[in-house]
């Protein structure tokens, strides 16, 4: 049976740098919901030109649409152990349309770290946040700075801010957060997959605590 881990916290929480982290140490593939729109913008695709009209707002992309791409990811052979999953699902209907997917599929959610970092300190990690064109890295300008300034370490090349990084929308997506992906907190502490994890903590302590409540399965290629 394939392993999903579900990487749950507020934008800026540590969820992409820490699902590269486990991708790289697990060889599960790492699906993050918004680096497919980032892609699918760069493409000029329609789904792109969709999502970018809620991207750029620091909403939501509708649930049917986002839930269609997800499926279709989930379904390629690279998933056929699991995958680690950040930045899906963001509200109750993804979630249960999650579990139909897996269901079908004959996998399940292994477990639901949920990254906490109070959100004075979210906010600080978003205005400095940097972004590689070529494949999404993640730094940060104080507190995880690439080696050259503006210059990804792994593949050279140029580093930017994401659009919906700026102040008056990191405000609204913090909102849309809590209002529309905390309920999920509760739904997976019900399922008894909810781990809290400590987010402010430095990213290798981050990684130490998480690789800890990570299924053996999901260890093991
Ligand atoms: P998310 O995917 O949850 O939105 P990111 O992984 O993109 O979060 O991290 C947001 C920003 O915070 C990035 O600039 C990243 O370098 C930085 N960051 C991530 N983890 C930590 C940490 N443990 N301590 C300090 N900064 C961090
Ligand atoms: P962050 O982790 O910093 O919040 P993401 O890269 O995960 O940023 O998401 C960026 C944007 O992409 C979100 O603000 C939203 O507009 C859209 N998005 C990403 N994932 C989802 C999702 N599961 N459902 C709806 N919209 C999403």
């Amino acid at each position: 049976m394939s392993v999903f881990i579900v990487l749950l916290g507020a934008p800026g929480a540590g969820k992409g740098t820490q699902a590269k982290l486990l991708a790289a140490k697990t060889g599960l593939p790492h699906i993050s919901s918004g680096d497919i729109f980032r892609e699918n913008l760069k493409n000029q695709t329609e789904l792109g030109k969709l999502a970018q009209q809620y991207m750029s707002k620091g909403e939501l992309v509708p649930d049917d649409v986002t839930i269609a791409m997800i499926r279709e990811r989930l379904s390629r052979p690279d998933c056929a152990r699991g995958a680690i999953l950040d930045g899906f699902p963001r509200t109750p209907a993804q979630a249960e349309a999650l579990d139909a997917m897996l269901a079908e599929l004959g996998g399940r959610v292994g477990v639901v770290p949920f990254i906490d970092v109070p959100e004075d300190e979210l906010v600080e990690r978003l205005s400095g946040r940097l972004i590689c064109r070529a494949q999404g890295h993640i730094f940060h300008k104080k507190f995880n700075p690439p080696k050259v300034p503006g210059v990804c370490d792994y593949d050279g090349s140029e580093l930017y801010q994401r659009e919906d990084d700026k102040p008056e929308v990191v405000r609204n997506r913090i909102r849309v957060y809590l209002e529309q992906t905390m309920p999920l907190v509760a739904y997976y502490e019900k399922k008894g997959l909810l781990v809290k994890i400590d987010g402010t903590q430095p990213i290798d302590k981050v990684t130490e605590a998480l690789w800890a409540v990570l299924p053996e399965e999901a260890k093991s290629a």
